[in-house]
């Protein structure tokens, strides 16, 4: 499988940090389910290389969550302490 060069592109956008930062600062950095330190901001609609460029989807903040890594890892079914970036069924899962 090839890499999703547009969703990388994305997270390593400005325009990806700013929302990142508002995300963060509204939440004061807590998990918004767990309360512990929030560490990665989720996407509530997947985001794929389809809707990716649609800002309504990747940068809207009511489409994002700031989650701890537990929650974050729960939400996509992913394994504790491993850094994969793909779920079982190879979706991208940032
Ligand atoms: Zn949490
Ligand atoms: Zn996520």
């Amino acid at each position: 499988m090839s890499k999703p060069k547009e969703l990388h592109r994305f997270y390593k956008s400005k325009a990806w940090l700013v929302a990142r930062n508002i995300k963060t600062n509204a939440t004061q950095g807590k998990c918004e389910r767990c309360g512990a330190i929030g560490e990665e901001v989720h996407h509530k609609i997947r985001l794929t290389v389809d809707n990716v460029n649609d800002t309504n989807i990747s940068l809207n903040q009511d489409n994002l969550e700031l989650l701890c890594r537990d929650c974050h890892n729960k939400e996509h079914g992913r394994f504790k302490k491993q850094e994969v970036l793909f779920d079982v069924f190879g979706n991208f899962t940032g």
